[in-house]
């Protein structure tokens, strides 16, 4: 009986270095502890028993070329069959990618409650792109809310936050194209927000919250960290650090 048979490409898989879903090319394929599979007629064992097997393979992307290091466990149970005698079953499988690292994204803490909670619940519904876009633009509403942002929609106080130096132009613009994309997801569009959509309008909101809540706190802990050196060196204490 042969071992799990792997295709030479495979599919559906991300591409961790270009963020495609290309064909992958098998370039090489090793096991932990040089791991053989064992053949259950020369194994001495009768009826049944259980092997795990790890399993590396080192994949090329045939879109960037660059390598992917996937960690395949795979265990197995021998099984008696009256028919076939002994019979190789797979009992479970798992796939980690080992390389290239995703990397593991914080969320933002220490926000505003209401502006947190808006986040939080856009959070919740990533894999629901229109939802995602629409709850996107009401953390944005509760941002301009606390910032009591004037204005009669959400354009208008967006453009009153940039406008007022509440948050750069760039970061104006970044909001009102947030907008724009939540309004695909609000109306019956065509073209509606798909999952591709869903990092970048993140990317956007996070970094306006980052902008409004996050930096002003980390300027003050760096303020505070001064001061303190500061009040030291007015002490005498002579330490320099
Ligand atoms: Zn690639």
């Amino acid at each position: 009986m042969g071992e799990i048979e792997m295709a030479d490409t495979k599919r559906a898989m991300q591409c961790g270095h270009c963020g495609e879903h290309p064909a992958f090319l098998e370039r090489g394929e090793c096991r932990q502890h040089g791991d053989v599979l064992v053949d259950p007629d020369k194994s001495g064992y009768q009826y049944e028993f259980w092997q795990k097997i790890t399993t590396w393979r080192v994949l090329e992307c045939t879109l960037c070329e660059r390598p992917t290091l996937v960690q395949e466990l795979v265990s197995y149970h021998f099984d008696f069959d009256d028919v076939e005698g002994r019979v190789r079953k797979v009992e479970s499988a798992e796939t980690v990618i080992l390389y290239p690292q995703a990397p593991t994204r914080t969320i933002l803490i220490d926000l505003p409650q209401t502006v947190e909670k808006a986040y939080r619940t856009a959070l919740d519904v990533q894999t629901s792109p229109n939802a995602f876009a629409v709850l996107a633009g009401r953390t944005l509403e509760a941002a301009c809310n606390h910032e009591k942002a004037p204005g009669r929609d959400l354009a208008s106080k967006l453009n009153h936050l940039a406008n007022s130096g509440h948050i750069p132009q760039t970061l104006g613009e970044m909001a009102q194209q947030l907008r724009l994309l939540r309004n695909l997801g609000a109306h019956d569009a065509e073209d509606e927000v798909n999952q591709d959509d869903v990092p970048i309008i993140l990317d956007f909101l996070e970094a306006i919250l980052e902008y409004l809540y996050i930096a002003p706190a980390k300027i003050n802990a760096v303020k505070a960290r001064l001061a303190k050196a500061d009040e030291k060196k007015g002490r005498g204490t002579g330490k320099t650090d």
